[in-house]
């Protein structure tokens, strides 16, 4: 018995790739976070802020929740707070998908899209959700919180806490690698600390899709951008979070949209699993990984959401004709 639909957050199956796993001679598995009440991966990122935040009596029943969010983090924020008596704000970039605009505002949140503009600049939309989470607060009218995924570490540490062990207790163990992308870095930093805490043997990679720097950074110590902008949706960093931070890297890829895209109409037909955007990256990489690490591996990866958030994208003509991305042939 459930009592929200909070209860239903982790604990997703781990499921064994097949065309990744004969191309390479390893066990590649996914873990299938688009299970996720929310649809993603992000639903334990944003339970995991949101439980720091009420354990530290930040936030009480008929608060307000702020954040900058490409989309899943603010899906799932959403959902916990409708289901906890929260309001949410969410500041989204104009580059985000309709479909997760369309979403959130059917799940009732407060939307504002704003400019698409690099950190460094004040329009930046986490350094407007942050603003507007201060005016709030000075208002003094009820408690606010900015959720802060990119720096909040409650982030990663709810990834150490949950997705580390539920990989190495489905696996009974028997893991020597993990990879995925980074988007706060929340995934990577949490599950990598999690598995090496239960075995420090394990390998952990970094792949990082076209357009952002996390490659270069783990590889050479720089943070220089490889490639151009990517298609994918809520990957691609361009400077060291806090939950960066706290990632433990052996090995780094860099993945083109052209890889990443090419794979995800692959999987449709070889596994059919109808995956997201960051999903062909994170499978990608793990592709790599096998073929640096050797034959006989277990690796796993993140299938961090599903393909239906992206139709304006992975199944528009126009769009990938534009972009110069492949275009499956049943389209
Ligand atoms: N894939 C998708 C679809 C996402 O929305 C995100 C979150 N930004 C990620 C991957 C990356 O996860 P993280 O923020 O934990 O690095």
């Amino acid at each position: 018995m459930n009592n929200s639909m909070i209860d239903l957050i982790g604990n997703t199956p781990l499921i064994k790739l097949k065309y990744p796993s004969e191309l390479t001679g390893c066990n590649i598995y996914g873990k299938a976070e688009f299970m996720n009440p929310g649809g993603s991966v992000k639903d334990r990122a944003a339970l995991g802020i949101i439980q720091d935040a009420e354990e530290k009596k930040l936030i009480e029943p008929g608060g307000t929740v702020v954040e900058g969010t490409f989309g899943n983090t603010g899906i799932a924020l959403t959902m916990i707070n409708n289901a906890r008596g929260y309001k949410t704000i969410i500041v989204m970039p104009e580059a985000a998908s309709l479909e997760k605009r369309d979403i959130l505002r059917n799940l009732g949140a407060e939307l504002r899209i704003v400019e698409v503009k690099p950190y460094k600049d004040p329009g930046n939309y986490q350094h407007i959700s942050r603003r507007l989470a201060e005016e709030l607060q000075a208002k003094g009218e009820g408690s606010v919180i900015w959720a802060n995924q990119f720096d909040n570490t409650a982030n990663y540490q709810f990834h150490a806490k949950t997705t580390a062990k539920e990989i190495y207790e489905q696996l009974d163990g028997k893991v020597d690698g993990f990879t995925c992308a980074i988007g706060t870095g929340g995934t990577l930093g949490g599950t990598s600390v999690g598995l090496k805490e239960l075995n420090p043997n394990i390998k952990v990679a970094c792949t990082d899709p076209q357009g952002a720097t996390m490659y270069r950074y783990f590889k050479d110590s720089v943070l220089e951008v490889t490639g151009d902008p990517s298609e994918t949706e809520g990957i691609g960093q361009a400077r060291v979070t806090k939950n960066v931070e706290a990632c433990l890297i052996d090995m780094a890829y860099h993945i083109t949209d052209k890889e990443a895209f090419e794979l995800l109409y692959k999987l449709i037909k070889t596994e059919g699993l109808f995956l997201g955007t960051s999903c062909g990256v994170n499978i990608a990489g793990a592709i790599q990984m096998a073929k640096e690490m050797g034959p006989g591996k277990n690796i796993v990866t993140i299938l961090c959401d599903d393909a239906y958030k992206y139709f304006s994208k992975m199944f528009n003509k126009d769009f990938l004709k534009s972009k110069n991305l492949p275009i499956p042939d049943w389209i």
